[in-house]
């Protein structure tokens, strides 16, 4: 009976039968900040927010304009964002972060904590404080953007070495595809792969393959220059993109870094005389039509490398 008559109460509720005070405890009570900010960015008020787990307090922004705060690019930004959302109609969105250096007076190598936000800036209908205005909504998405950071490190990074992956590896390579389609920006691309690696596995088990694995990886890292790009293919195989490279300058980075894979897996001293490895080395070429011909030509180096006896690097 109680309940019912609650009920009935709520639906009868209307904003004109609230007081003012009512009003101000429901706006005070919105979960998000919500700021209303002049064309000439002034903060003319704020509403909600105060949940200190997400927002700092930002009841000292009131009556102060976006320069003032903010640093200079950052202020320029928001004023942007403010004449977008007023000049052309309906809800603009925007993802924007800010951090310590962003915010006058803060000290920039104080703890990092860049926040993520998203805001939802609706142009009002009236003017405030005689300028067009606009209600700036801005919500912590922090959380899941670090989620959304992690899960695509983790879509693209091989888990047993930390290399990038397969799927990864296809990604630069349409990229620098595209880079010498349009500028014949020179790129070599080596594959190489574990001589003997079946019998690596069967002698010394599994973990000691994987090791292997792990430690070429490890000098890939060490050896390469920080442009290039290693990446592992899958089982024993691994690609080494290298921009702004011919292949007579990749040639010597490829051979030694087939000494020093070798030199490595000797040194772990789990594989008995340890392991060597072959190459395939080529090009991007004028002819090719996209970035599989490179990898089908190294390829095809590789696979004459093995047939030639193994440790070694095949250019085609
Ligand atoms: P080749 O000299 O012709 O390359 O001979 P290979 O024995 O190395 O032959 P291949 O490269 O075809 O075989 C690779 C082997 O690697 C097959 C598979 O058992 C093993 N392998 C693939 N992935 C992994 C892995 O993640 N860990 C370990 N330990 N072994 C793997
Ligand atoms: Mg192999």
């Amino acid at each position: 009976m109680k309940t019912q008559q609650l009920e009935q109460r709520d639906r009868m509720t209307d904003l004109s039968q609230l007081s003012t005070g009512q009003i101000a405890a429901l706006l005070a009570a919105l979960p998000d900040p919500a700021f209303i900010i002049t064309r000439s960015g002034r903060y003319a008020a704020l509403f909600g927010g105060t949940d200190a787990r997400y927002y700092h307090d930002g009841s000292s922004l009131v009556g102060k304009s976006i320069p003032e705060v903010l640093n200079r690019d950052k202020a320029g930004w928001f004023i942007e964002q403010i004449a977008h959302a007023l000049d052309s109609p309906g809800l603009h969105a925007v993802e924007y972060q800010l951090a310590r250096a962003d915010v006058k007076g803060l000290d920039s190598d104080g703890p990092e904590d860049t926040v993520w936000f998203e805001g939802r800036v609706q142009a009002l209908g009236h003017l405030v404080q005689g300028e067009e205005a606009v209600l700036w909504v801005a919500s912590n998405i922090t959380a899941s953007k670090k989620l959304e950071a992690l899960l695509r490190m983790q879509s693209e990074t091989d888990s047993l070495t930390g290399l990038s992956n397969r799927r990864k590896l296809m990604a630069a390579l349409t990229e620098h595809y595209e880079l010498y389609a349009r500028y014949e920006t020179p790129t070599s691309v080596l594959i190489f792969d574990i001589d003997q690696f079946k019998g690596i596995n069967d002698e010394y088990g599994h973990l000691s393959g994987d090791k292997a694995i792990v430690t070429t990886a490890e000098v890939c890292r060490h050896e390469l220059r920080s442009t290039d790009f290693a990446a592992r293919l899958g089982g024993d195989e691994f690609v080494i993109l290298m921009p702004h490279t011919r292949w007579q300058q990749a040639m010597p980075i490829a051979e030694r870094l087939r000494l020093k894979v070798a030199e490595s897996l000797r040194e772990l001293g789990t594989l008995g005389r340890g392991a060597t490895i072959s190459g395939g080395l080529s090009e991007l070429l004028p002819g090719d039509s996209s970035y599989e011909d490179v990898l089908k030509r190294a390829d095809d180096a590789l696979y004459r490398a093995k047939r030639d006896g193994r440790n070694r690097i095949v250019h085609h």
